[in-house]
This record gives structure tokens, C-alpha cells and sequence, in this order.
């Protein structure tokens, strides 16, 4: 059986990482959503234990994709797996120095974690959960960027951050 790790902050899960988990359940015969803990990057907008029932709402209907977290280093955590590949979106260029420095420690810490770049969908390119918290401050609809299932939770939780 092959698993995908798809590891990230997913504060909050948009469609374009939503993208991402439907063509990996192409490709692999299970994903793992981890959400990971990035220690100091910023005030998260969910807890984990928020963000991992968000994601769970989203992908309920993929019976192939799991949902976990980890405060671990994902060369660690992905030893609780057979041989798994760690998958990534590469939105642009900008992307692609971190995310290929951070596949590069992983396989040093762990020999065994191969690191597969699935390009974004053009039509995503732009989005981040960054850019979606800022959106949603002004009270900007959400909803061609935030899967339908959370919604109104990102709609309210962002406004309250104004
Ligand atoms: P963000 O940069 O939106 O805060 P995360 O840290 O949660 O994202 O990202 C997790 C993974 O998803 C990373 O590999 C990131 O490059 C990828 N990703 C984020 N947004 C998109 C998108 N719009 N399309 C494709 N991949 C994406």
C-alpha cells in the first residue's frame, strides 16, 4: 500500500490544497493530512485540534484519506508509516527554495522519505491561507477560495480577527 503524507499548517484548508489531496488520491492508495505544528510562525487562526476537524469535514467523503497532526519533525512522524512519500503543492517559484531546502533536510534526517512537487492547478496559483485570513478580515466573501463544508466558520472566525 502506498501513502502520501501531505503535510502542512492548513489554517484554514482551502481549495487549493484541496486540489492538491484530490489528485494525490489519484496517485497513492491513501493520504495522510497532517497538520503540522510550526512553532512561533504566527497566531494561528484555528488550534490544531480545530483545524484537523475542519479538514475532516472536507475530505469525509474521500474514504482514502485519513486526517492526523503532529508536533513532530515530519522526518520523524513519517516513520510511523512503510515507506511513505511526502507530497507537496508548488504553487510559483517563490515556492520552490523552502520547499526544496525543507525535502532536503528530511531525506538528511531520514534516508528513507522521498519528497514528490505536484504543481499547482493554474486555477490556485494565487492562493494561500494567508491571503484568505487578510480576505476575510474585510469581510470578503470566501467561498471560491474555502471549501463549502467550513465556509461559515472561516467567513466568521476571519471577521472576528478585524
Ligand atoms: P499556506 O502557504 O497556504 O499557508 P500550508 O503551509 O498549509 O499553506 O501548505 C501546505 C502545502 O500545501 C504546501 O506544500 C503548500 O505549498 C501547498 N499549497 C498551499 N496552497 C496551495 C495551493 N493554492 N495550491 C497548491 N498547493 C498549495
Amino acid at each position: 500500500m502506498t501513502t502520501a503524507i501531505y503535510p502542512g499548517s492548513f489554517d484554514p484548508i482551502t481549495l487549493g490544497h484541496l486540489n492538491i489531496i484530490k489528485r494525490a488520491v489519484q496517485v497513492f492508495d491513501r493520504v495522510v493530512v497532517c497538520v503540522m505544528v510550526n512553532s512561533g510562525k504566527y497566531t494561528p487562526l484555528f488550534t490544531i485540534q480545530e483545524r484537523v476537524e475542519l479538514i475532516r469535514r472536507v475530505v469525509e467523503r474521500f474514504p482514502n484519506v485519513a486526517v492526523d497532526c503532529s508536533h513532530d519533525l515530519l522526518a520523524e512522524y513519517a516513520k510511523k508509516y512503510e515507506k511513505p512519500v511526502v507530497v507537496k503543492g508548488l504553487r510559483a517559484i517563490t515556492d520552490f527554495e523552502s520547499e526544496f531546502q525543507m525535502a532536503l533536510i528530511n531525506k538528511k534526517l531520514n534516508e528513507e522519505l522521498e519528497t514528490l512537487f505536484m504543481a499547482a492547478s493554474e486555477k490556485y496559483t494565487y492562493l494561500s491561507s494567508t491571503i484568505v485570513k487578510e480576505l476575510g478580515k474585510y469581510g470578503a466573501d470566501l467561498s471560491e477560495f474555502i471549501p463549502r463544508e467550513i465556509l461559515d466558520e472561516v467567513q466568521t472566525r476571519t471577521r472576528q480577527r478585524s
